[in-house]
């Protein structure tokens, strides 16, 4: 199993190589040469199995002989011990035919822990055996950035820095990041937005000098392990409601592309998925994007679901580079035009994308109204980003069951929650004491130089 870059231009490599690597070094993605096929018959057998038995039958197939078979199960049995929940992603029922995955049952309360807490697992595993040293950094909208603290802190290889945006994230999210105390983990808040976070760590994966120096690693949801990662919930929820006998389809809280182009994954595998839905908040580029073909940035407008206050979707090259018919060449062109404000899909690309995915958006009040609707017809509280799919969901309801996933737990946001619904969420026992932590963090300007000078000299200590 190879992996190629969405530009065409950089090396094809292994899966560890490109669990490693994260950016191509022509700045694009990796994406699987061929997706592995799970037949009817292995997809059925499936059903009523535990979360990481399943998670070792979909992944296996794109490892490449990186692990040992036994070696592979006990990572994934590591990666997921911490969760707070038996079935690890959970579902419950919402409405006649309407499915809530709660994907917010891992140590930092959001779905990102499917996925790093496996990575963290497999590059651990992976460096202990070649004796090196890699420096981890990452931008993060909130979520992101805790979940790759929590699964790499105290890990004698790995140096984590995390970017978040100032005065952006929320204070739950903050705290997660920066009251870990091992002295490999690193919060940084720069004055910016996500956008600019993320243009930043782009730079630095871009510097070869720099990247090469520190031993630059990424854990981005561009990590083509992260999306690995999370094709897997696709396949424990379908099953759980009858597929592949029956089709099922789903609606994902979008922002960076990442999630809901593992569902895409999940449906060329062979998993018989119907709609899949992008939910968007008032942030709606991809909403808008999939009505006309006209990806133009608009500013990024700060909302109650922060994790999604995103313009430039990184995953969705990997989504162009299937409508383009894989032409390398192409992507590079439309994302150089977009570094220069926005391109327009071609006709072609459109009509694919349009018939593999709905989208819709969902408002700031409609997002509150949701939230109290959904507790006072079922009593489920959902935290901002949920709502958003939820609304989402509803308005794309038929015949065919629609799971809806819930990517983080409602007490992660307790003062949107508190002000759609009049009652404050609490956080789970095992994080009663996040408040008295004391907290370590760097304020840091929106600048490159300032941003490698600061992680060099971290890192030679
Ligand atoms: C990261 C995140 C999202 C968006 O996921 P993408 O993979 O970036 O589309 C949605 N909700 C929450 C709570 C998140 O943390």
């Amino acid at each position: 199993m190879r992996y190629i870059s969405t530009r065409g231009q950089a090396p094809s490599l292994s899966f560890l190589d490109a669990m490693m690597t994260g950016l191509a070094r022509d700045g694009g993605l990796y994406v699987p040469e061929t997706v592995p096929q799970m037949n009817h018959a292995e997809i059925a057998a499936l059903a009523g199995l535990p979360y990481e038995e399943i998670a070792f039958r979909v992944m296996w197939p794109y490892l490449g002989g990186t692990f040992a078979e036994d070696e592979f199960r006990g990572l994934i049995a590591s990666a997921y011990a911490s969760f707070g929940h038996a079935a690890r992603a959970p579902l419950v029922q919402l409405g006649p035919n309407h499915f809530l995955l709660e994907l917010f049952h891992g140590p930092t309360l959001a779905f990102k822990d499917f996925a790093m807490q496996l990575i963290g697992q497999m590059m651990q595993a992976a460096l202990a055996k070649s004796g090196e040293r890699i420096t981890i950094v990452g931008a993060t909208s909130g979520d992101t950035g805790s979940a790759a603290m929590e699964a790499f802190r105290g890990l004698s290889n790995v140096d984590v820095f995390i970017l978040y945006p100032h005065g952006r994230v929320s204070e739950v999210q903050r705290r997660q990041m920066t009251t870990p105390s091992e002295a490999n983990v690193h919060a940084i808040s720069i004055d910016g937005d996500f956008d600019d976070a993320q243009a930043r760590v782009k730079d630095m994966f871009n510097d070869l000098a720099f990247r090469d120096g520190v031993r630059l690693a990424g854990v981005n949801s561009i990590n083509w392990a992260r999306v690995l990662a999370q094709v897997v919930y696709y396949f424990s929820s379908a099953v759980s409601l009858g597929a592949p006998h029956r089709a099922v389809s789903f609606t994902v809280p979008t922002g960076n592309f990442g999630d809901i182009f593992a569902g895409n994954i999940a449906r060329q595998m062979g998993l018989p998925i119907e709609k899949l839905v992008i939910a968007t908040n008032q942030n709606d580029i991809l909403d808008r994007a999939m009505k006309s073909g006209a990806y133009v940035t608009d500013g990024v407008k700060p909302s109650i679901s922060p994790s999604m206050d995103i313009q430039v979707s990184s995953n969705f090259e990997r989504v162009l580079f299937d409508a383009y018919g894989r032409d390398g060449a192409a992507v590079a062109a439309l994302m150089a035009e977009l570094a220069a404000g926005g391109f327009t899909i071609s006709q072609g690309a459109l009509q694919m994308l349009q018939s593999a995915f709905a989208s819709g958006r969902c408002d700031e009040d409609e997002t509150r109204a949701t939230i109290r609707t959904t507790f006072a017809e079922t009593g489920e509280i959902l935290c901002p980003h949920s709502a958003v799919g939820v609304k989402v969901a509803a308005d794309h309801l038929g015949a065919t069951p629609m799971i809806t996933l819930a990517t983080a737990h409602p007490a992660k946001f307790p003062d949107a929650v508190e002000a759609a619904m009049g009652m404050r969420p609490a956080l789970p026992e095992r994080m009663a004491d996040l408040f008295e932590r004391p907290e370590r963090v760097t304020r840091l300007p929106n600048d490159l130089a300032a941003l490698q000078a600061h992680i060099r000299e971290r890192i030679a200590n």
